[in-house]
């Protein structure tokens, strides 16, 4: 039993193990398990969740283990399920880190021999487990495909990969039941090492927006004041500050600073989101603007947002969503800075839209600035114009507009990641 609130013990690795087991494997219709283990903790979800968050860092960080990747893939499992029963203490873990310990912590799992490990469990007669072999599916595709959304995890895979070259080609592994799934791994896994090399020769550019919503200045990110309230707002001038200020950062400050002090991933991680996200984003932009047009027709005027779906294997999935849609959502589902975003998406008059990326198992907002409001005029007029009749998919007048629409914007759209 634990008593002093300061200090939560890291468990034993087998404690450790037996009371993660227990815990993400729980009956959500049995909360009395729950209470038992949240009892041999000393009681408070808050220390369930740290003491989890320490051992997965542990776990992870020491030699791999066929223990620890079995803790790995159910707290992966636990984090992509959602349980009523469950969701406060989710949401606890969540905000404990637990995500960043994850994806963070793969890096040394990666060069401790991770890849390594997971072909010869995949070749080992344990893979005819149904079990262990649902549990691989759970590590390749929550635990390694979404950690490539790390810069330090992708700096790492690249040598990683080269060292199981051999194994993986080996035919035995080619005929494991978790291939497939390494294949879609190893793919993503080339393009993002591809583009990591693409940002660094480029020197790890950065953009940001001003943020006095009336302004359209876009520029590297070292061009920018910050507001001292929140470190977050960042302004290419006084006078823009001061504008933004009176127009409702006043009112933003505290809960942007908030925002800022819970986030636990490093400048650099979210950098290179942001990086491989503009990517993504120019690739599919053409199919945004339709799919957005599609909704206008039908819900003329109503907030709009585009959704990435980057927990799934394969080609990106983007789908285009009213807002009304995630404020039907409970509100810890939501980034806190939710509302806030909106207003000022509002006040950009056209210049900014919002973008959310969806990693298992939450959301981040990416809000993406133009220099002026003519692409999303542009799609408004389209909308407006089409005869009701028309479906905006199949008209090769829609694509055309929005080709002309994409060309006279050129470069001219940046993002800026807020979360
Ligand atoms: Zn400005
Ligand atoms: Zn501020």
């Amino acid at each position: 039993m634990l008593h002093d609130d300061a200090v939560v013990s890291v468990p034993d690795a087998a404690y450790g193990y037996t009371m993660i087991f227990h815990l993400l494997s729980l009956d959500s219709q049995e909360p009395s398990n729950f209470a038992d283990i949240l009892d041999a903790v000393g009681g408070s979800q808050n220390r369930l969740a740290s003491a989890l968050n320490q051992y997965i860092v542990r776990t992870c960080t020491a030699l791999p283990s066929e223990m620890a990747m079995k803790s790995l893939a159910h707290t992966i499992n636990f984090l992509a399920e959602t349980y009523e029963a469950r969701e406060t203490f989710r949401s606890i873990l969540l905000a404990e880190g637990i995500v960043s310990s994850i994806v963070l912590t793969l890096g040394s799992a990666l060069s401790a021999g991770f890849l390594r490990h997971i072909i010869s469990f995949s070749v080992s007669p344990w893979a005819a487990d149904k079990e262990i072999s649902s549990l691989l599916d759970v590590l390749i595709l929550g635990h390694l495909l979404q950690g490539l959304a790390s810069y330090k995890v992708v700096i790492q895979m690249k040598i990683s990969l080269s060292e199981v070259e051999e194994a993986s080609a080996s035919l035995q592994f080619q005929q494991s039941a978790c291939f497939e799934y390494w294949r879609s791994f190893a793919a993503l896994a080339s393009s993002r090492i591809e583009m990591l090399c693409l940002w660094h020769s480029a020197g790890c550019p950065a953009f940001l927006a001003c943020d006095n919503m009336k302004c359209g200045v876009i520029n590297q990110r070292n061009e920018f004041r910050r507001c001292s309230g929140c470190r977050h707002a960042a302004y290419c001038s006084r006078e823009c500050q001061i504008i933004d200020w009176q127009d409702g950062h006043r009112v933003e400050c505290s809960e942007m600073r908030s925002v800022l002090q819970s986030r636990t991933l490093p400048w650099r991680e979210r950098a290179f989101i942001s990086a491989f996200f503009r990517f993504d984003y120019a690739d599919l932009r053409f199919k945004i603007a339709r799919d957005t047009i599609t909704l206008l027709q039908k819900h003329p005027g109503k907030p709009i947002c585009a959704v990435f779906n980057y927990s799934e294997p394969g080609a990106l999935v983007c789908a285009v969503h009213l807002k009304d849609d995630f404020d039907a959502l409970p509100a810890q589902r939501r980034p806190i800075e939710w509302a806030t975003q909106w207003g000022r998406l509002v006040r950009s008059g056209g210049r900014m839209e919002m973008n959310l990326l969806a990693f298992t198992p939450s959301f981040m907002i990416f809000t993406t600035r133009s220099t002026t409001s003519k692409f999303h005029e542009g799609l408004r007029r389209i909308a407006r114009d089409l005869p009701p009749d028309t479906n905006p998919s199949q008209s090769e007048k829609v694509n055309t507009c929005i080709r002309h629409l994409i060309q006279a914007m050129g470069d001219d759209a940046e993002l800026k990641e807020i979360y």
